[in-house]
């Protein structure tokens, strides 16, 4: 906390895609964490690196700021990729989550303050399809509990079409039997044959993805949030529906105040993903290269923007951190350079601004950039 910052400008605030986010007293910040099974690839990285940037640049201002980033530790995911390895589910779980936040230290990335994971958070979870059912916004089948969806693709903007398609990208099944209507979404999911399963009022089953997320971060922050992240992937389904679960029961709107969808890193104009066998793994990245550059490589352009990774790119990543840090060697220049470092950020995180203006002029904006991009030394 830099409370010179905010005493200086008590107007101050971030900016994120021209909306300002002002905050009073405490920020409540959830980021949409893994589904540990597979280890930590740079579009993970990406996503955790940005948000724990948006901290810094917020603490800076000298709020107080909050953070929540779950772990969804059961999941149909998880399920599958545990038969495969024909390991228990929660062991593979416990074990990708340990290598998850090595990965993360290393990248500089700050222990979340709450990390709820869902296997702890059923009776939330079944609280909160009772209280959808109670007001008719869920109902039971076949011993799962469906949240009417049908309303759900507007607030993305998509048309039920394209919606469908995206329910099926993500693993839902809107032909499941049991539905009244394909876009409603599943909230608790009766458990399978050898699956695991938590007793509840509709028999034995699991916590639906989606209603995971509303059920924790409303458990740990609240009705609401101010800033809530996640790869853009998530838009939809996932965060329309966790928004919209999380509304029809508190019905305080709007459920995040701001959103932020980090662009998602690809290779070859190809998603990153496990099941197109092309993963960057930061664990394999930081055999050779240092975690600054790293970290840098993901910050040093547009938060939204997809973009590519190429090694090139990585080098280039490189002798930029070299000339950051020797510019933080020198001696300072005008006090203004190093306000313009700050203003940058505040300013839709505009990180290829305040990394200009730190090489720049050097000294203490050079300083003020590394400490507030979080860069290890
Ligand atoms: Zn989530």
């Amino acid at each position: 906390v830099d409370p010179a910052a905010s005493l200086d400008a008590p107007a101050r605030a971030l900016r994120l895609q021209g909306i300002p986010l002002p905050i009073v007293g405490r920020a409540r910040v959830y980021a949409c964490g893994i589904t540990p099974y597979d280890t930590t690839h740079l579009g993970h990285a990406a996503t955790f690196v940005w948000v724990d940037t948006a901290v810094r640049v917020l603490r800076f201002l000298g709020v107080d700021v909050e953070v929540c980033r779950n772990v969804t530790d059961v999941d149909d995911d998880i399920l599958a990729a545990a038969k495969r390895a024909d390991t228990p589910y929660d062991q593979l779980a416990a074990v990708q989550q340990f290598r998850f936040d090595q990965d993360m230290a290393a990248l500089g990335v700050r222990a979340p303050d709450h990390e709820p994971r869902i296997h702890r958070h059923i009776d939330g979870v079944i609280r909160l399809a009772g209280h959808l059912i109670a007001r008719d916004m869920a109902y039971e089948a076949n011993g799962s509990v469906f949240f009417r969806g049908a309303d759900v693709p507007a607030r993305a903007g998509l048309e039920r079409a394209e919606a469908e398609r995206l329910v099926r990208a993500h693993g839902g099944r809107p032909d499941e039997a049991g539905r009244a209507d394909p876009l409603d979404a599943v909230v608790w999911q009766r458990a399978g044959a050898g699956e695991p399963g938590w007793p509840s009022p509709w028999g034995a089953g699991r916590p639906g993805w989606h209603a995971g997320c509303t059920a924790m971060a409303m458990t740990v922050l609240g009705a609401s949030v101010d800033l809530h992240a996640g790869g853009s992937d998530l838009r939809f389904p996932h965060h329309a529906y966790e928004a919209a679960q999380a509304e029809a029961v508190s019905g305080v709107k709007p459920f995040a105040r701001t959103w932020m969808h980090v662009g998602t890193v690809g290779i070859g104009g190809a998603k990153m993903a496990k099941s197109a066998g092309n993963l960057v793994l930061v664990s394999d990245v930081l055999r050779d290269h240092r975690p600054a550059a790293l970290r840098l490589l993901l910050l040093d352009r547009r938060w939204d923007a997809a973009w590519d990774y190429t090694v090139s790119l990585l080098g280039a990543a490189e002798s930029r951190v070299d000339e950051l840090y020797a510019a933080a060697g020198r001696p300072s220049g005008a006090p203004a350079a190093e306000d313009e470092v700050a203003a940058s950020l505040l300013d839709d995180l505009d990180v290829p601004r305040a990394l200009d203006v730190g090489i720049d002029a050097g000294g203490a904006a050079a300083r003020t950039a590394v400490r507030l991009l979080g860069l290890p030394f």
